[in-house]
């Protein structure tokens, strides 16, 4: 099902608005229809404010976006949501200065907007500063369309935007920050869960407050908050865990290899007496040339058989993605949900040793895991990028 309302490629970035998105587009139109302007002119004024207001978010979650490219971290996606924005980085830096750079671009974009706009607002307004600031306290005024009124919302809701994300509530950029400076004194997994435990309170703060002023927006991102920041403290748990092992250590030593010359017939055979559900296949030289994957299976027997041959149905050697024997199962585990692959071939030489699946890291996970901390769940395979999407956004 798709629920987006629009999408659109910009800088090399998809932006995703979702269809609730039009939830706050009518809201604006009533909020300001209401006003003394009447439905018409205030409506498509309100229409106008929240579009600008977003456009607004949006440069916040590009100032995230752009500076995490800097240190070579890519965005999968921006999704504009009525509660505000997310940029869904490919991965979490963990050198904390680079965190801190990532975290404060944002909120630095809105204090950057409102700057450029407070001279505009002064200029109309004759110079006055008072006036301005009287108009910002007085809400009425403020429902008339006009631009100078439009200039000094914008100035303003660009202030709350930068104040409210520095809140210490991860997982909002506060929270990455204070996560961040922790990460100087102590291991990263402790001050992530440190961070979440400050961000948990402010939830429950937000939500009382929510409750008592009838503030529903303030509700979402109180559950947001406390959701999002138990998943991405799971990920983190989850990659220190990871990171113990080296994906020499995962590989199977006894996994069946599969030749280009055979069909799809062996494979179903193998099923029956092993768990292993991906194959490395290779020619009569030995040499590495592609993966028969679970789905490629599944896939070539209901088009052409058990009679088709492994070789017209695997997934070509190129299209699997290479580490070294020495590279650590969280970087393993990222380059699978990087490139949505789930399984990356282990290489020393030029020659595959062998192949890992996510099946193996959540097998690694779990044994060895269940060993180091005791009742933790395994993470789930990157079956999807929405999985780890979740995870890794900066609002
Ligand atoms: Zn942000």
């Amino acid at each position: 099902m798709n629920v987006n309302l629009a999408e659109f490629k910009l800088l090399g970035i998809d932006v995703r608005v979702h269809w609730s998105f039009v939830l706050i587009l009518a809201f604006g139109a009533f909020l300001y229809g209401s006003g003394p302007a009447g439905w018409l002119i205030g409506g498509v004024y309100g229409v106008l404010t929240m579009l600008l207001l977003f456009a607004s978010v949006t440069l916040h979650e590009y100032g995230h976006a752009l500076m995490a490219r800097r240190f070579g971290i890519g965005t999968h996606s921006i999704l504009l949501l009525p509660i505000g924005g997310v940029a869904n980085l490919e991965r979490i830096p963990e050198k904390p200065g680079q965190e801190i750079a990532i975290v404060v671009a944002g909120p630095l974009v809105n204090v950057v907007i409102a700057l450029l706009l407070t001279p505009l607002a002064l200029l109309l307004n004759g110079g006055n500063h008072a006036g301005i600031l009287a108009m910002n306290a007085v809400n009425a005024n403020i429902q008339n369309p006009g631009l100078l009124n439009l200039l000094i919302f914008l100035i303003s809701t660009n202030l709350f935007l930068a104040l409210f994300n520095l809140l210490p509530a991860f997982p909002l950029d506060g929270g990455r920050l204070l996560r961040a400076l922790l990460a100087y004194v102590q291991p990263y997994p402790q001050a992530t869960q440190m961070a979440v435990a400050v961000g948990r309170l402010l939830a429950v703060l937000m939500a009382v407050f929510g409750i008592f002023t009838g503030a529903i927006g303030l509700l979402l991102i109180a559950f947001f908050v406390y959701v999002g920041g138990s998943a991405e403290l799971e990920a983190v748990s989850s990659r220190a865990v990871l990171r113990r092992f080296r994906a020499g250590d995962a590989l199977t030593h006894n996994a069946v290899t599969l030749y280009t010359s055979e069909r799809l017939e062996r494979v179903t055979q193998l099923i029956m007496n092993s768990y292993q559900t991906d194959y490395p296949v290779r020619d009569l030289a030995g040499q590495f040339v592609g993966v028969l994957t679970r789905q490629r299976l599944v896939d070539g027997l209901r088009q052409f058989g058990p009679e088709a041959r492994i070789v017209d149905v695997m997934a070509s050697a190129a299209s699997i993605p290479r580490c070294t024997p020495d590279s650590d199962l969280a970087s393993v585990w990222e380059m699978m949900s990087r490139t949505g692959s789930r399984v990356v071939a282990v290489e020393a030489q030029n020659q595959v040793l062998g192949i890992i699946t996510s099946d193996d890291i959540s097998e690694v996970f779990q044994v060895m895991g269940a060993a180091l901390q005791a009742g933790r769940r395994p993470p789930s395979p990157p079956a999807s990028r929405t999985e780890t999407q979740e995870t890794q956004g900066y609002v």
